[in-house]
């Protein structure tokens, strides 16, 4: 068990108790070697093996928490960071819960542009985001504040309009409405409160910081492997787009040598081609579990 000088203060992180990014938070916290007992049951949770402590909540009570020194970090959606407009510092974006707050109107209906707004009904869950980008186009709408289920207010006639979290556009679909403008894009971020934290906290944070940075370079990257004749290695060396200068390796076969690297995921594809038509056989692609570099 790791302790803080100030032993028994846990950090004490803020996650959302019972929704999309759960799941996604709870194992992206054991992808950086954190282990919990069962998290479904319970409001509190500490860590077995790092001096961590979770409060699982709604989502849109954790910025407060944060804000507050309740917690000293939270797992949260930067819509929510936004909307609650709280004092936090954001840490770290992380590649989930990826999202956009859009206007959206029913279909085919005479709301097409930003100033048709002007003086209409717009159902949200978000009235200060949609506020305050209304006003900085100068458009002035009545902003009714409802907290689910905003893409059916058009069809019962409470709202012309609707301001609402897209990801994939499909529930606007199925409810008759058209995407217009997105007004904020989001995923899930790190933040952390503004007060005063003592030095043994501040140091957890980074040594958990530094965990979760090496936990998302690792995601994005794959370690790949490959046999060349020693010839086509120059080449090689030119496409593969590594993070440093690839090992070479010599085999049983003199003129042939392994060749192993790391790359972003997204080069994968396009490099694994170009490492064929150069001579590479045997390409072979691994996950990397974390990284320091
Ligand atoms: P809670 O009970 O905690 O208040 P909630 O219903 O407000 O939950 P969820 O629907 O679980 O929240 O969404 C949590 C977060 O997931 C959102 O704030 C947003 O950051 C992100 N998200 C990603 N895609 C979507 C989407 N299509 N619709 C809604 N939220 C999304
Ligand atoms: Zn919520």
């Amino acid at each position: 068990m790791e302790r803080t000088a100030d032993s028994g203060t846990s950090l004490r992180i803020a996650i959302q108790k019972d929704g999309r990014l759960t799941d996604k938070t709870i194992n992206l916290l054991e992808g950086i070697g954190l282990r919990f007992d069962d998290y479904k049951r319970s409001l509190m949770l500490q860590c077995r093996n790092f001096d961590v402590e979770l409060l699982l909540i709604r989502d849109d009570d954790i910025p407060e928490y944060v804000q507050d020194g309740v917690c000293d970090l939270g797992f949260v959606g930067g819509n929510v960071t936004a909307e609650t407009q709280a004092d936090v510092t954001v840490l770290q974006g992380l590649d989930f819960g990826i999202c956009r707050l859009s206007l959206a109107a029913p279909k085919d209906g005479k709301i097409q542009t930003i100033q048709d707004f002007q003086d209409k009904i717009i159902a949200t869950s978000y009235p200060n985001l949609t506020r305050s980008f209304l006003e900085k186009h100068n458009v002035e709408a009545n902003i009714v504040t409802i907290s689910g289920a905003v893409e059916i207010a058009p069809r019962l006639q409470v709202a012309d309009a609707i301001c609402d979290l897209v990801s994939t556009g499909n529930t606007l679909k199925a409810n008759g409405l058209e995407e217009l403008e997105i007004i904020f894009e989001s995923e899930t971020e790190i933040i952390q409160t503004n007060k005063t934290l003592s030095p043994g906290k501040q140091k957890l944070i980074k040594k958990f910081l530094q965990r979760i940075d090496g936990h998302l370079q690792a995601e994005r990257s794959r370690y790949i492997m490959m046999n060349a004749p020693k010839s086509a290695v120059p080449e090689i060396k030119k496409i593969i787009p590594s993070l440093k200068s690839p090992t070479v390796m010599p085999l049983a076969d003199e003129d042939m040598a392994a060749i192993h690297t790391v790359i972003p995921i997204e080069e994968f594809w396009v490099v694994m081609e170009e490492l064929k038509a150069a001579g590479a056989t045997g390409i072979v692609m691994l996950p990397i579990e974390s990284m320091i570099l």
